[in-house]
């Protein structure tokens, strides 16, 4: 199909369905610099990301976090939200997808504008004492981690980065970094962020599933929905028989009960979409 066929489709959908619950996903932030997870087939095109547990027991897991995310978060920093983030700013200006769920943790929605974003994995802009639960901003944490490790700044390259904000780097580096605690209690700190293994707040995913039951429908964006933690209220959409599509520019893991299924790559879809209904309202 064209880009006009695909467009003129979408927009009907959004028509109507107005009261869209919309989640997105990494392929939204690609064109941000930020790579994705998964390739087309939804397998991992990385080393396994950082588990929940082990970043809980292991020191050594916690030094090589901070000393990748140290490198990571200059580029998470420096990422600008793309065309995709601003067309659904747009879209919510227009008074559709009022509620936007997201698995990114790059903040990139809310740089574009986007309200009242649903963080479903945290955010990397916080980060959070596991004893006491206090949060700090991200990049006072930057700055502590360098005035306690002064030799971070003398790697000049850029490592690559995850979407996670993790980045590779020499273990060598990892094992003799020192690393922040909490200034209130002392405790260990943590990026604000939901880890493979961890689990979402339970009151938040109850507030989706509310959300996911009051939508007249479902728009899933640059995810392939591989992780449960977002897969659960499209499932929870398919029992309430709810129409679902996706833009996604491979596999998803509701491929067999998508409504629509656009297999492309959403930031064309969304600008040519999103010029359609502003020129029809
Ligand atoms: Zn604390």
């Amino acid at each position: 199909m064209t880009l006009s066929t695909d467009s003129h489709i979408l927009a009907d959908f959004i028509l109507a369905n107005p009261n869209l619950l919309i989640i997105s996903g990494a392929g939204c932030s690609q064109d941000s610099g930020i790579p994705t997870y998964r390739d087309k087939e939804g397998n991992w095109l990385r080393n396994d990301p950082i588990q929940h547990k082990d970043y809980l027991n292991d020191a050594f897991t916690r030094q090589r976090y901070w000393a990748r995310s140290y490198y990571g978060w200059r580029q998470i920093v420096e990422a600008q939200p793309n065309s995709a983030h601003q067309s659904l700013v747009t879209l919510q200006k227009l008074g559709f997808g009022s509620k936007l769920v997201t698995q990114n943790v790059d903040g990139l929605h809310q740089l574009a504008g986007h309200k009242n974003v649903i963080d479903l994995h945290g955010s990397l802009s916080e980060v959070v004492c596991l004893s006491c639960g206090e949060i700090t901003d991200r990049n006072e944490h930057q700055k502590h981690l360098l005035d306690m490790n002064p030799s971070l700044d003398s790697l000049r390259s850029h490592p690559e980065i995850r979407p996670d904000g993790d980045a590779e780097v020499d273990n060598s580096i990892a094992s003799t970094l020192n690393l922040p605690k909490c200034g209130r209690c002392k405790g260990v700190l943590k990026p604000n962020v939901v880890f493979y293994g961890g689990s979402v707040d339970r009151g938040l995913v109850q507030d989706i599933y509310q959300m996911t039951q009051d939508a007249d429908a479902v728009l899933i964006i640059g995810s392939s929905l591989m992780v449960f933690s977002s897969f659960r209220f499209v499932k929870r959409a398919r029992e309430l028989e709810k129409p679902i599509v996706a833009i996604n520019d491979g596999m998803t893991r509701a491929d067999d009960f998508l409504t629509t299924k656009f297999e492309q790559p959403c930031q064309e879809l969304l600008i040519a979409t999103t010029s359609l209904l502003t020129q029809q309202l």
